[in-house]
């Protein structure tokens, strides 16, 4: 008798070339056998052509009424042959498969699954089938070296040995709770169901099964990454408070909850590992001020990461102006690859000892030769931009500091759950008040000249407006605006203001100085290329046009439009598009309907599934192979519910229901780290 836990080798038939076939698919233990699931099963039961819809993949049983005949077309022929099924003569039509031909004896009784076509009444079979009455048959994925037969036959050995043997790993209390099978009846039914309903049972046990063992790593994962070194930041209260009282605004409702959970993290003796999700305008900088400031006041270091120089300026200038005007006394400092060599050689110097109090900068900031005198809070604006070596790279920094990841695309439940498990998030779910909702429309290039229009009104009454191009130069490949020539055509029709171009070949300088003329009135019209995109905070723009807008993705129109609707004037977004596709003019009505950017992104993931969101390598989201981590949202997240209870009761790993577990997760979490 064999041992679930024992290796596939010890099942008769399963030689060295069995056992390599079978290691290919992650088969090794008896268990990972039992466990290969099917992907799906064909339903297998004998029916009519009149309970049949056409399409229907179908067994039929009849009479056969006529005999084969093997038509031949070069390599490839046609065997067919008639079958009375229930008063019906059916055609029945095999391609490919000549040989089955001896087996089609007139008179004789057969049973045919194939695929229903009611207007021809013919049936294209798949395979001959032993007509049992109630069947499902299950289809597994296989390899080369090993087919789907020898697969399930191999189950069906593997299973008549250590049937009934298998300890659950879902706690029982949780079991009972959501009317869970356990794991013996999960997985029978799973290989062998009876019928349709008890197979969706033991799907759905599965699923749960895939999404809590999942859960629990990352909770265990996330102990362990704050047991180690994390630091207990002694923050003045009172000079932070003080700052925060100096503040030019009153924060929000969510920016004090957030503020709060963070503060609360960086007391704590653990490691802060945040994720700080807000829309775009809702007011992360000063939230990111106010826990940098936080670890000054302890004599510690915070330093700020952003992915475009011309943000990192921006926040250099926001965060020291916001400092002075509270009269708060600390040094802030940029580091960018622009730098002259002397000058980056003295911030490195002072920041060596410690006469810098935060540091801002791009890529830059990762170099090797940055050292800390002692840094309590890495800070990573818009993040979702970074990779996640990057993120990673700053956190191995010296010791072993808090980490706060900002980030304007929200992301959907399914992803902060899965990608962004490992970190605690919070969301800013509310935009400063007085903000009116950017009003957006979507015309189409004839319509150009009304929203033109609309410019000159709205500059007229001294608003700025940005016009966003795709690409800066002509290109023969691409039919896309040319930025350039925009510029230059705007120019000519709105000779009363200063027309600007900014594209990612400028220099530094160049966009820094752009950027200041722009927050200072002094152009009016900004044409830009997509460097705009994140982050960029210019109050008193208004309106934003964006040119071939079908070109670009959801999230990133919805970072393009937050670039307006952050003062006091009512805000508009003009999309212009001829969008050829379904996709195109669902992203338009998308944009067109909400000015939610989690509603968006949710729409987003329906749109392209979960790969492509943070691009598929960056994405994160794991596989899993039964549950679907978007249709069983809500599993999921009671899945994470209950993986986070289990983790939180005393010595949980002692508890006898939870033992089976315990074993699994050792055993596996010891072949992840592996891979790290
Ligand atoms: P984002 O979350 O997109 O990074 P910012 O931090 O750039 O947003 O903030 C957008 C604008 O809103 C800034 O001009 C900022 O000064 C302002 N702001 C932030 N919080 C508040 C508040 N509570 N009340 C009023 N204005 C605020
Ligand atoms: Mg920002």
């Amino acid at each position: 008798m064999a041992n679930y836990q024992d290796q596939v080798e010890t099942l008769p038939g399963v030689g060295p070339k069995r056992a390599e076939a079978l290691h290919a698919l992650n088969i090794f233990t008896i268990e990972d056998l039992v466990t290969y699931y099917p992907y799906r099963y064909e339903d297998l039961a004998v029916r009519t052509p009149q309970e049949s819809l056409d399409g229907d993949k179908v067994t039929f049983k009849g009479i056969v009424s006529t005999p084969a005949v093997v038509r031949r077309f070069g390599k490839r022929s046609q065997t067919y042959f008639g079958l009375m099924v229930d008063q019906a003569n059916i055609r029945v039509n095999f391609f490919n498969q000549p040989w089955l031909a001896k087996n089609i004896v007139v008179d004789q009784e057969l049973a045919v699954y194939g695929t229903y076509n009611a207007a021809k009444a013919s049936l294209t079979g798949i395979k001959l089938v032993t007509a049992s009455s109630d069947e499902l048959a299950a289809i597994y994925p296989a390899s080369k070296e090993i087919n789907a037969k020898t697969i399930q036959n191999l189950i069906e050995l593997a299973w008549s040995q250590v049937r009934g043997t298998l300890p659950s790993l879902v706690p029982a209390s949780i079991r009972n709770k959501y009317r869970l099978l356990d794991r013996n009846q999960q997985v029978e039914w799973m290989q062998f169901p009876p019928d349709p309903y008890h197979a969706k049972q033991a799907r759905r046990s599965t699923a749960f099964e895939e999404f809590y063992i999942f859960q629990m790593r990352l909770q265990l994962l996330k102990l362990s990454d704050q047991s180690f070194a994390g630091e207990e930041i002694k923050v003045n209260l009172q000079r932070w408070q003080a700052f925060k009282d100096q503040l030019p605004f009153k924060l929000t409702t969510a920016q004090e909850r957030v503020v709060g959970e963070i503060l609360n993290d960086q007391q704590r003796p653990l490691h802060m590992n945040r994720l700080l999700q807000g829309d775009v305008g809702s007011g992360k900088t000063v939230v990111a001020a106010l826990a940098m400031y936080a670890v000054v006041t302890a004599g510690l270091q915070a330093t700020l990461m952003a992915p475009t120089e011309i943000l990192a300026q921006q926040h250099a200038q926001g965060l020291a102006k916001l400092f002075d005007q509270a009269g708060v006394d600390l040094r802030v400092e940029l580091l960018t690859a622009g730098l002259k060599t002397s000058q980056r050689r003295q911030i490195l110097a002072d920041l060596e000892v410690g006469d810098i109090d935060i540091l801002i900068g791009t890529h830059a900031l990762l170099q090797p030769d940055v050292h800390f005198h002692h840094l309590g809070l890495v800070v990573i604006d818009e993040q979702h931009r970074f990779g996640v070596n990057q993120r990673s790279k700053l956190r191995e920094g010296g010791v072993n500091p808090d980490v706060l990841a900002m980030t304007a695309t929200p992301i959907p439940r399914t992803l902060s759950i899965t990608a962004y498990g490992e970190m605690d998030i919070s969301i800013i779910d509310q935009l400063p008040a007085g903000r009116k909702p950017i009003e957006t429309r979507w015309l189409n290039h004839g319509q150009l000249d009304l929203a033109l229009a609309f410019m000159a009104e709205q500059l007229a009454q001294g608003a700025q407006a940005y016009v966003v191009a795709p690409l800066i130069e002509e290109s023969e490949v691409l039919d896309v605006q040319n930025a350039q020539a925009v510029a230059i055509q705007l120019t000519e029709s709105f000779p009363k203001y200063q027309v600007g171009l900014l594209h990612g070949r400028l220099s530094n300088a160049e966009k820094q100085a752009l950027m200041a003329d722009f927050k200072a009135n002094r152009i009016q019209i900004l044409v830009a290329t997509t460097v705009v995109e994140v982050g960029v905070d210019v109050a008193n723009a208004s309106l934003m046009l964006i040119l071939d807008a079908d070109r670009f993705g959801l999230a990133q129109l919805h970072q393009l439009r937050g670039r307006v609707g952050r003062g006091e004037r009512q805000s508009y977004a003009f999309l212009i598009a001829d969008p050829k596709t379904d996709y195109g003019r669902a992203r338009l009505e998308a944009m067109v309907a909400t000015n939610d950017g989690f509603k968006l992104a949710e729409e987003d993931l329906k749109l392209r599934g979960p790969g492509d969101i943070l691009g598929t390598k960056q994405s994160g989201v794991p596989e899993f192979r039964v549950g679907d981590p978007i249709k069983d949202l809500t599993m999921l997240t009671i899945a994470q519910q209950e993986a986070i209870a289990t983790v939180e009761e005393s010595a949980w790993d002692n508890q006898e229901e939870n033992q089976a577990l315990v074993a699994y997760l050792s055993q596996s979490m010891a072949q992840y780290r592996h891979f790290d």
